[in-house]
């Protein structure tokens, strides 16, 4: 165990979507931030950025626009975590969120006041807030019904553009499918990363160009699977609507995805740059006070580094992300055993029906917070000043039926981050 004791303003524990843009957040605003965890999960990540999609959830009713399901849904729902997040504070945390990574070659785009719709990789419509650029084209044709051609792959097994015209069938008459061989590698069966990899080559893209240009006939778009590149999506975006002399645009494909792979590279990549010590594949692994701070132990199995800060971040997820433990008899946090909402009984955390559109009791469950988001008793005491739990770790909400996600994720880390800065300077 080392002895030497780093001193911070903050730790971020957790490396998702929350902890990232909490880390960003605070390094932006001059705290000195130490983060660690394990970036593997953004991988799963579809790349939409979802505000809020569903309300009431139970009728599953798409809302056209976030913002004012936002106020909808904190009215209906006091305690969901939207009910302290003000519809321009989100605002704000988004443009701020995306237009970094636009700056480390990640551009997104948004419905603005509204909702978008997009497809997903089943055929089904998904309504989300932003995109990846790469996918705007898509939902432009998707709202416009624009003759379009979808293509897929010989050997890529996760995906089919035949499935999804299928689903979408009498709905949108113009959608044509092709399967071609993918030119850039000759693996079977195909993975997206490898494809994206492979298309970072300049003569792949040519060569997949000649493949799928005998087919374009009368379509004014071309969808492929998400695959346009790992590091510079927007070249062999632009580069590939050139050759076919269409717009082109991805589809979201299953986790693990390239857009997820993205948003992981340019996080592990560049949030360093913004000043925050990121310690990778490393945990929180202890908590305790000492001198009125917070002395957080960090590490891989054993104890790297003591870290002495003023206050911490949870942003360490759900059951995926390990910051919930669910337990023969109750859901556990894992780093500082806060109080968690939960259903009564075990036998109470699931509904019979799978697809109950209502959701699972414990898809609710998580920590319950003041409206700077510390955790608090049964009694709603604040139980620590000087820790903020963030992200889909927290009460109240059920993000994936919701989609809710990156809002939840962004909007929460935004609050929390203010909230520390305004404390820390007043002493
Ligand atoms: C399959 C899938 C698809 C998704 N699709 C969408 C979508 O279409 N739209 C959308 O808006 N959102 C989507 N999301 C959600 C989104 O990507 C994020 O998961 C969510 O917004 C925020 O997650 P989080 O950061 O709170 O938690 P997580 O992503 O679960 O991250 C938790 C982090 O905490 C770390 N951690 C845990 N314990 C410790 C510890 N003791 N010390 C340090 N670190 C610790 C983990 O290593 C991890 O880095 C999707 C998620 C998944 C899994």
């Amino acid at each position: 165990m080392s002895d030497r004791t780093y001193d911070c303003d903050l730790v971020v524990a957790g490396t998702g979507m929350a902890g990232m843009a909490a880390a960003l957040f605070a390094a932006r605003r001059g705290l000195s931030v130490v983060q660690a965890g394990s970036t593997g999960e953004i991988v799963f990540a579809s790349g939409l950025f979802d505000v809020l999609g569903v309300h009431p959830m139970a009728e599953g009713r798409r809302l056209a626009s976030p913002w004012e399901g936002m106020a909808r849904l904190a009215a209906d729902e006091p305690k969901h975590p939207y009910g302290v997040i003000a519809p321009s504070r989100m605002k704000d945390a988004l443009a701020e969120f995306t237009g970094w990574l636009e700056a480390h070659g990640l551009p997104y785009r948004n419905g603005g006041d509204s909702n978008v719709r997009v497809l997903s990789p089943m055929g089904t419509v998904k309504t989300s807030w932003a995109v990846p650029s790469t996918m705007w084209a898509g939902v432009e044709a998707l709202a416009e019904k624009k003759p379009c051609l979808l293509v897929d792959f010989e050997g890529l097994r996760e995906y089919s553009a035949r499935q999804i015209a299928d689903t979408v069938g009498g709905a949108w008459p113009g959608l044509r499918t092709v399967r071609v061989e993918f030119p850039g590698t000759p693996m079977r069966p195909l993975l997206t990363g490898i494809m994206g990899q492979a298309l970072e080559l300049r003569v792949t893209r040519e060569q997949l160009a000649e493949v799928i240009r005998p087919h374009l006939g009368d379509c004014a778009c071309v969808g492929l699977p998400a695959i346009l590149g790992i590091f510079h999506p927007g070249t062999v975006l632009a580069e590939m609507e050139a050759m076919l002399g269409v717009p082109v645009f991805e589809i979201p494909t299953l986790p693990a995805s390239v857009p997820g792979l993205r948003l992981k590279n340019v996080f592990e990549g560049h949030i360093g740059t913004e000043g925050v010590d990121l310690m990778l594949q490393r945990k929180v692994l202890d908590v305790h006070r000492q001198d009125g701070a917070l002395h957080v132990s960090i590490g891989q199995g054993s104890v790297e580094r003591v870290v002495r800060a003023r206050g911490m971040i949870l942003a360490t997820g759900r059951f995926l992300g390990h910051g919930l433990f669910a337990e023969r008899d109750r859901i556990r946090e894992t780093v500082l055993d806060l109080p968690v909402h939960q259903p009564a009984g075990r036998s109470q955390w699931h509904s019979l029906d799978l697809f109950d559109p209502a959701g699972h009791p414990v898809s609710r469950a998580g920590v319950v917070t003041d409206s700077s988001f510390r955790p608090v008793d049964e009694e709603g005491r604040v139980l620590h000043e000087d820790v903020r739990c963030v992200g889909t770790l927290l009460a109240h909400q059920d993000w994936m039926r919701q989609k809710c996600g990156v809002g939840l994720a962004v909007g929460s880390s935004a609050v929390a981050v203010d909230a520390f800065v305004a404390q820390f300077s007043a002493g």
